[in-house]
């Protein structure tokens, strides 16, 4: 018996992802034992790593420019990581703060050098319901680069056009909204992504970073630390996670076979607006704070009339066979996170549940 899963990260998987999974799980390809039982240095392994690989390529258009990475420590190993590689002595680094996690990005970057907030849309009670404008973005010509989030998880927002940064390298953490529709990656120096939302298991991150960008970060930090080491060794210069990238690559084939990034774009924009269709109906009851601009097509947060109903609603949708709909615990209200494993059926559900608990409780 499965749930429908809302869950904002680690998310729910497609079935046949983890289908596959199963059935391979005690003897992968006829080999006796299970992938995570295999040698990272071994022809099984390296046949899943490759193929993961190959189908983020194709699925993403990576150009040459570009390469992927595996790596662990997650999103927030990438806030320390980047300025480690690219803040170097004397530079500077614009950071454009849309929410929670740009701010623990800019915090990290304190340690190691000189950060600038080259934009912010916080609201004087600490909240976002927008990311900005390029008319309010006071970029440095001369910044080492400019990061950002490009789906801000916990207060619902995302960026529907990318900051003109000049030359300058645009870094970006797209953990919430990696791969959720076709994108030009070669506007990036270095796109970063922990995979358990849209494509996998916690515990691997995935990057797609610019060779020459990453060539020249710098080399007197831990070798460990280099994104130049891993690129050399092909992410596998230690043991990576390999059941966890043997996941994003079921996850990645899944994806291929129905379709390909713009089905799945045609899916999430389907699913956006069926639930902020159903807020803007019933805005009396369900208050949706962000701006219409800036709606996260991943994370669609609102409140109820009063705390008590946030609860009560949550409460009722998971004996309904709904979870994961609790906001964040700074946000507090109601989110709904609906990456690519959640489809428009789930959807459907879930805004028939809307409709029954305002003629219940409106
Ligand atoms: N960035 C964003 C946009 C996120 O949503 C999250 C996790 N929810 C993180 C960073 C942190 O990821 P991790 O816990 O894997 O370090």
């Amino acid at each position: 018996m499965r749930v429908i899963n809302f869950n904002p990260g680690p998310a729910g998987l497609p079935l046949p992802a983890l289908e596959r999974a199963r059935d391979e799980l005690l003897d992968f390809q006829g080999s006796g034992m299970s992938v995570m039982e295999h040698s990272h240095r071994g022809k099984e392994y390296d046949a899943v790593q490759s193929e993961a690989i190959s189908l983020l390529t194709e699925l993403l258009g990576i150009p040459d420019t570009h390469q992927v990475l595996f790596l662990t420590g997650g999103a927030s190993q990438q806030f320390a990581q980047v300025p480690m590689n690219f803040l170097t002595p004397g530079a500077s680094a614009d950071y454009l703060m849309t929410g929670v996690w740009s701010e623990k990005a800019y915090e990290e970057a304190q340690y190691l050098g000189k950060v600038r907030i080259a934009g912010t849309t916080v609201l004087p009670d600490k909240r976002y319901v927008r990311v900005p404008r390029q008319d309010e973005l006071t970029l440095d010509p001369k910044a080492a680069y400019v990061h950002m989030t490009s789906n801000n998880t916990i207060y619902g927002t995302q960026w529907h056009w990318w900051p003109e940064v000049g030359d300058v390298p645009l870094v970006a953490d797209m953990s919430s909204d990696f791969m959720w529709k076709p994108m030009d990656v070669s506007r990036f120096a270095f796109i970063y992504a922990g995979a358990q939302k849209n494509l996998g298991p916690s515990g691997v991150l995935i990057a797609v970073a610019r060779k020459d960008f990453i060539a020249r970060g710098r080399k007197d930090i831990p070798k460990i630390f280099r994104y130049s080491t891993h690129a050399e060794n092909n992410s596998l210069y230690n043991t990576p996670p390999t059941l966890a990238i043997y996941l994003c690559r079921n996850v990645l084939a899944w994806v291929k076979q129905v379709g390909g990034l713009g089905q799945l774009e045609k899916w999430n924009r389907e699913k956006g607006e069926l639930l902020y269709g159903a807020l803007d109906k019933h805005a009396g009851f369900y208050h949706a704070p962000v701006e219409k601009d800036s709606r996260s097509y991943m994370n669609v947060v609102f409140k109820l009339p009063t705390p008590e109903l946030d609860d009560r609603f949550v409460a009722e949708a998971k004996k309904a066979g709904m979870v994961g709909l609790k906001g964040h615990r700074s946000a507090g209200g109601i989110r709904v996170s609906t990456y690519n494993a959640v489809t428009v059926d789930n959807v459907r559900t879930l805004v028939s549940f809307m409709e029954e608990f305002i003629r219940k409780n409106g």
